[in-house]
């Protein structure tokens, strides 16, 4: 993977990175020379994560992995320290994320909090123990996942976008209590990606139903995700702080009116057929 970033001597920490979009967050910032500490509930998949993101990068690079429940306050303090190493935290991706997919009316108080503690805690840990770091070190930047979801209504899935814009309020709320020590809080909102949690949740129709309303054609891939957040954490984005990026191929987009018919009318058939890709 080439990137234009250079973020040696910097130090990542990704939450869920042994798998789907936080692999391929980890991969996108070992390829810019960042030091990247994956963090992970499961030890197994850790290790087989390293192994991959060894095997795919030069020998030079530096990957660990700890075993860490974000929704844990005490592991998560553990995780940053250890991605830390002893110098700053530059980077932090809170990737883990959770969902409970079941109708409203036959939630319980469980089925609310697993999604909340995951996604709305679990960052809200991360930028608790990250931030005095970041903050002695003279900054640092956080980037949170989201989804698009959390600006729809998908259905018998409440729990994940309530939880979701949690996590878009939180970014916002930190993005201003930690701008006076240049630490920068953001976002990004991900349509469909081409994840084996996501295929693993998604019928072929529903992943159909996604492309049809993706303008960008195709599904996105972990990099996609993984570019927006080398330029989120990076100096061309100093001036960017409490910000959700869509990165969702135009997903996220209500479409307006068609005005083929005016267009018609006003620029001629020839214009609007061209336009349409036909000769
Ligand atoms: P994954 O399931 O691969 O990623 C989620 C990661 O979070 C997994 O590594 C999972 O570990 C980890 N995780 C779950 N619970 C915890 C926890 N308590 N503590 C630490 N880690 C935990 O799916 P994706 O890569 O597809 O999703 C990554 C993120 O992107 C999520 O936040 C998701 O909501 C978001 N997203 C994904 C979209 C998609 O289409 N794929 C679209 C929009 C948003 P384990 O697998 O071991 O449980």
């Amino acid at each position: 993977m080439s990137t234009q970033h250079d973020f040696t001597a910097r130090n990542a920490l990704v939450t869920g990175g042994a798998t789907g979009i936080g692999k391929g967050c980890a991969a996108f910032l070992l390829s810019t020379g960042a030091s990247v500490t994956i963090a992970g509930p499961e030890q197994p998949a850790i290790d087989a994560a390293i192994a991959e993101l060894r095997g795919a990068s030069n020998p030079d690079v530096h990957i660990d992995g700890v075993l860490c429940d974000v929704t844990d306050e005490e592991q998560v303090r553990a995780a940053v320290v250890q991605a830390a190493r002893g110098a700053n935290l530059d980077i932090v991706v809170s990737n883990a994320g959770t969902g409970y997919p079941a109708p409203i009316l036959s939630l319980d108080a469980e089925g609310w909090l697993i999604p909340f503690r995951v996604n709305v805690m679990g960052t809200a840990f991360c930028i608790k123990h990250a931030a005095p770091i970041m903050r002695e070190n003279g900054g640092g930047a956080v980037v949170a996942i989201s989804t698009i979801e959390a600006l729809r209504a998908p259905l018998f899935m409440a729990p994940y976008p309530v939880s979701k814009a949690g996590v878009d309020a939180l970014v916002r709320c930190a993005a201003r209590e930690l701008a006076p020590f240049s630490i920068r809080v953001n976002g990004i909102r991900p349509g469909y990606i081409d994840t084996d949690s996501a295929r693993a949740a998604f019928s072929d129709e529903m992943v159909q139903n996604c492309l049809d309303s993706t303008w960008i054609r195709r599904a996105g891939q972990p990099r996609d995700i993984a570019q927006a957040v080398g330029f989120l954490v990076s100096d061309h984005a100093e001036w960017v702080t409490g910000e959700m990026l869509n990165v969702d191929g135009g997903f996220g987009i209500h479409d307006g009116e068609n005005f083929e018919y005016t267009a018609r009318m006003v620029a001629g058939d020839a214009a609007v057929d061209d336009a349409k890709g036909r000769s």
